[in-house]
């Protein structure tokens, strides 16, 4: 009854205090330092080796430690016998509706603009009640920045899969209102999660539903975007610009075209992150759940894919 730590691109050695911390009789591995798979119970992982999986046989939960969980979904071999589990944190929802209206501020004011065009003077702006924010993706983090950016004056409305009701916000779902939602919005932020069916969402046919001069903000997943199709909306200059803080490839090479790119802005996958403090009161609850053989937590629904 062991848990493993499997941290790719971030410091596991937090998680590893964090989880000594709350619960020092854990029996804790970091991948890949020697351990008896058969011990191994709990899997608490961000972006797993693919495959590495198949070698626990009594695996029972694969914990993210992140919101999304397409980096453990994209593995085609993942044990049937385990649960998946993800973050929901308040810190992180918080963080995210405050970056996505920093985002939306900058933008509308042209307060980046301002710096790097080096021109002295003011420029033409919109108000906050002219702009027309979209949504795509009612979650968690949606629901959240959606509501955070209508009591800031505002317009909202939000796109999911089925339908919702938001005070303030008008919402629309599925395939059949997705033209009628893209149809006003100057504003675009995706927080869908990454699935087969919204990999790749953000192309050129949805680029070319928005109106002319909307402005795109990619807070979800890289492969949300078709990237040469957004680099010809804006050349086009059918879009306005983008802020774009996650990437097919991360980190973003430096030769990549959307650095030197004058009307898209760059934030290195910091929208919000999961701060282990927070996250691991949840991630041991579950564990001791499994123990006891209780429900758990924030199961991800492995055939919707989030
Ligand atoms: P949730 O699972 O809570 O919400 C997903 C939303 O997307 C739901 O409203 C769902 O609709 C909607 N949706 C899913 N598939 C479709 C579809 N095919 N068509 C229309 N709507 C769809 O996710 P969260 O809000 O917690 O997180 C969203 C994503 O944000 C994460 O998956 C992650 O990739 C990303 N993220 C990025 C971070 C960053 O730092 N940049 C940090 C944290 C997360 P319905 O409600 O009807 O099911």
């Amino acid at each position: 009854m062991s848990v493993l730590l499997i941290c790719t691109g971030r410091d596991p050695q937090v998680w590893v205090n964090a989880i000594r911390e709350q619960q020092p009789n854990v029996k804790l591995y970091v991948y890949p330092e020697a351990h008896d798979p058969k011990e191994i119970t709990y899997a608490v992982t961000w972006r797993h080796p693919k495959r590495v999986f198949n070698k626990y046989p009594n695996l029972k939960v694969i914990a993210s430690i992140g919101a999304g969980v397409d980096h453990i979904i994209c593995d085609p071999e993942i044990p049937k016998s385990a649960l998946v589990t993800r973050v929901i944190d308040e810190q992180l929802t918080k963080d995210m509706s405050t970056f996505v209206l920093a985002l939306v501020l900058d933008k509308i004011r042209n307060i980046s603009l301002h710096h790097s065009e080096k021109k002295w003077g003011p420029k033409p702006y919109q108000t906050v009640e002219e702009e027309n924010i979209g949504i795509m993706g009612l979650g968690v983090l949606g629901k959240s920045a959606a509501l955070n950016l209508s009591k800031n004056g505002f317009k909202v409305s939000g796109w999911s899969k089925t339908k919702k009701h938001i005070d303030g916000v008008s919402t629309y779902h599925g395939e059949r209102d997705l033209n009628d939602f893209l149809k006003n919005t100057s504003i675009l932020i995706c927080l869908l999660p990454l699935t087969l069916e919204t990999e790749c969402i953000l192309n050129k046919e949805l680029f070319e539903k928005l109106p002319k001069g909307a402005y795109l903000i990619n807070v979800a997943r890289g492969e949300h975007l078709v990237e040469h199709d957004l680099l010809e909306m804006l050349d086009k200059n059918h879009l306005s610009g983008a802020s774009l803080d996650v990437f097919r490839i991360e980190p973003l090479p430096q030769e990549h075209p959307f650095w030197k790119h004058p009307n898209i802005q760059i934030t290195p996958h910091i929208a919000s992150i999961t701060d282990p403090k927070n996250a691991v009161n949840q991630l041991l609850d579950n564990y001791n759940r499994m123990l006891a053989n209780k429900p758990l937590n924030n199961i991800v629904e492995l055939k919707k894919g989030y």
